[in-house]
């Protein structure tokens, strides 16, 4: 990175608020550092989020993805999770690699994966005191966002030591939490809390209590004109249920004009520790961490289901479900 002038900086489709907070972080961090800097993220960028610095400096086109001295690659576990953009992988002239998920590929010139990061965020911050830049307020508010929103409000288990410690030194060079979570939860639209009300009215548990099941149709985001983006956290609800195990978000995304019970979805797996939700990600073509993960998936939604369940109940990490 040292070597290399002009860089791009990529993060995962759908960002969430890690994804964007490392993108701008590393991006503001190497212009201090007298780099040149373009952000791309193929996805509009979540409305709670364009608070952050510099934010309407990302961009959704590349036209060159080969004039980059260096290409750099964050929170994502595969190439693929960039979107569009990966199919020029093999134009980049060096690709590097930042993440922290378990299910990370290894993919790239350099690689640095640190799972037991609570967030890629956190990682940029360790370069970023690595390299001996010097952290500013908007540097420090994008760190800040991400360990902030990838530890859910400091209540995942990925909630370390490390986390506590770097966000004091975020706060000495001058974050503000309550304005940062003011704009990540504060800002909803009505819209998102009458989608709520329907994410909550679809839960379902298994008998034994051990699984829910949370269902998002695109009625309901066309009903409470909502976004993709405004699902973000409702898992979280689903999990929250005593003796929940894991809890799976089933997301309608599109629906086949042709073939009548064959839609795509995106599906979001929550664990309380107990099973590998990044194993039954990846053996659906996802990925992920242990206790939160996704994939998408073409199918029948009663597919899915008996996918899934099939999985749980066949595997051996599986939770014993007598
Ligand atoms: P989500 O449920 O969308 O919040 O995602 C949970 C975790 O799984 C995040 O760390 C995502 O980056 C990861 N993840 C989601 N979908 C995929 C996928 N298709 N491939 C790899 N990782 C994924
Ligand atoms: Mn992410
Ligand atoms: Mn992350």
């Amino acid at each position: 990175m040292r070597q290399s002038d002009h860089f791009l900086l990529v993060s995962h489709v759908n960002p969430d608020g890690d994804a964007i907070a490392s993108l701008i972080a590393m991006a503001l961090a190497l212009e201090k550092w007298g780099k040149r800097t373009t952000m791309y993220n193929e996805s509009p960028i979540p409305a709670v989020y364009r608070f952050l610095p510099a934010v309407d400096r990302i961009v959704r086109r590349i036209e060159t993805p080969s004039a980059y001295d260096a290409v750099v690659i964050l929170d994502c576990s595969n190439i693929e999770r960039i979107g569009r953009l990966s199919a020029d992988f093999g134009q980049f002239s060096l690709t590097v690699n930042i993440d922290h998920h378990l299910t990370n590929t290894g993919y790239g010139d350099f690689c640095h994966v640190d799972t037991a990061a609570c967030s890629t965020a956190e990682i940029v911050y360790r370069m970023i005191q690595m390299i001996g830049i010097a952290l500013d307020r908007e540097i420090a508010t994008a760190i800040y966002t991400g360990i902030l929103t990838d530890t859910g409000s400091f209540r995942f288990a990925n909630t370390n030591r490390t986390a506590f410690s770097i966000c004091l030194d975020l706060m000495e060079n001058g974050v503000d939490p309550y304005t940062v979570a003011q704009h990540v939860y504060g800002t909803y639209s009505i819209g998102r809390i009458k989608l709520l009300n329907l994410a909550l009215d679809s839960i379902e548990i298994t008998e034994d209590g051990k699984l829910s099941f949370m269902m998002l149709t695109r009625e309901m985001l066309e009903e409470t004109g909502t976004q993709p983006e405004d699902v973000d956290g409702m898992i979280n609800y689903a999990k929250s249920i005593k003796d929940v195990k894991v809890a799976v978000l089933i997301q309608e995304l599109f629906r086949s004009d042709t073939e009548r019970d064959k839609n795509r979805f995106y599906v979001s797996l929550r664990s309380d520790g107990s099973v590998d939700v990044a194993a039954l990600a990846s053996s659906f073509g996802g990925g992920g961490h242990h206790r939160a993960a996704g994939f998408s998936a073409e199918t029948s939604l009663a597919d899915l289901k008996g996918g899934i369940l099939a999985w749980i109940d066949n595997s051996e990490r599986g939770i014993c479900r007598n």
